[in-house]
């Protein structure tokens, strides 16, 4: 399953969001496929697409698509030195898709600070520092071996070069993530060792009202972790908003001068780093997103349903959302020649409402 990684210092919340993160879950409790782990939690992503699908078709339930975040606890500095991170951290972060780094930008004289100050930059780095160590250490195990491949024509040159610049650029202090971004490194030739700083990161300021009501300091943080994505939220809200009904979650929330809930954005943003997208099924039984890669093809959209779907696909019938949507019904959308058949090289574009032709 696709997972992103929650890391972070010690005290800057990361328990409090994934209580928070899980209690969601048990909530949002109609979720077939999602096997419950105490590590993981499974987050909705809204999607009021599916409201109006359930409007149109008479939906008895929606099932909207989710993403998963798995605790990664045990980074602290120096974690990387002597025994080296912990395996089971290892092991965990390397599972994991994503990593979301939560760094504290709540002042909260109670709350104890590993570092003694509330310095976003310096925490940032203190986690890249562990990570980037820990993939100098697989650099260095990996690369005499590579060399000798190299050398008896096991392997290309290119890809020996390519963990050489990655060893260069880590060196220098920074991520394989930033050097893909930038088009300085090629992943290609990088991929098998499944180096932790290249995975996409993600940025969790776990902020108060002074940060929350601040534009200009949220744009001075989102300018230090860019090309990253991030998200401003208050951990200790959002814990307290999943305690609340929907409604007076929404009142609080607007209290807050907020539109949507720290949860909400860390979903969509999620979703998004992931490289994922959603297309939608409708029915009276229920009005469903299903998670595919940006790029898929109908047949493998089909796949996600069921390996039948994809084995026996024959067309699907396609319908863009906003048209659906639009034309208020599947028969006036077909009325209004807004209805597609596509074949099995057809690439899905999000939102596309499908109903899947397949042989059994
Ligand atoms: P972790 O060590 O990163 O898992 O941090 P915790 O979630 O255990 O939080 C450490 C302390 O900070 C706890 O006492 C929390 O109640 C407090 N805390 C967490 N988030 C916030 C926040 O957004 N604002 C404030 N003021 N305190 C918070």
């Amino acid at each position: 399953a696709l997972t992103i990684g929650i890391v972070g210092l010690p005290n800057v919340g990361k328990s409090t969001l994934f209580n928070a993160l899980t209690r969601n879950q048990v909530l949002a409790a109609n979720y077939p496929f999602a096997t419950i782990e105490p590590n993981v939690g499974v987050v909705p992503l809204p999607d009021p697409r599916l409201d109006r699908l359930a409007e149109i078709f008479g939906s008895a339930r929606i099932l909207p698509a989710t993403v998963s975040f798995v605790d990664i606890a045990g980074i602290v500095r120096g974690a990387s030195e002597g025994e080296g991170l912990g395996n089971q951290f290892l092991a965990n972060i390397r599972e994991a898709q994503a990593i979301a780094q939560v760094i504290r930008v709540f002042d909260d004289p109670d709350v104890v600070h590993v570092e003694g100050k509330v310095d976003p930059r310096s925490d940032m780095e203190t986690i890249h520092t562990e990570l980037i160590l820990a993939d100098l250490q697989t650099l260095e195990k990996a690369l005499p071996r590579v060399e000798k491949e190299v050398k008896i024509k096991k392997r290309e040159a290119a890809e020996l070069a390519a963990l050489q610049a990655a060893q260069a650029v880590l060196e220098r202090g920074e991520t394989i993530f930033a050097a893909a971004a930038s088009g300085e490194l090629d992943l290609e030739h990088l991929r098998e060792l499944n180096l932790l700083t290249a995975k996409p990161f993600i940025y969790v300021f776990n902020a108060d009202d002074s940060v929350l009501g601040d534009p200009a300091k949220q744009e001075e943080l989102r300018a230090m972790v860019a090309p990253a994505d991030c998200v401003f939220l208050d951990a200790k809200l959002e814990a307290d908003l999943v305690e609340l009904s929907e409604e007076e979650a929404r009142e609080m929330l607007e209290m807050n001068g907020q539109k949507e809930s720290g949860l909400d954005q860390l979903a969509r943003v999620g979703f998004h780093t992931l490289g994922l997208q959603t297309y939608l099924t409708a029915g009276p039984k229920e009005a469903r997103a299903w998670t595919i890669n940006q790029g898929d093809t109908a047949p493998q959209a089909a796949g996600v349903i069921h390996s039948d779907f994809q084995r026996g696909f024959i067309k699907a019938e396609v319908v863009s959302f906003a048209d659906l949507s639009e034309a208020g019904s599947m028969a006036e959308a077909k009325a209004r020649g807004k209805v597609r058949i596509e074949g099995k090289d057809y690439v899905m574009a999000d939102g596309d409402v499908v109903e899947f032709r397949f042989n059994v």
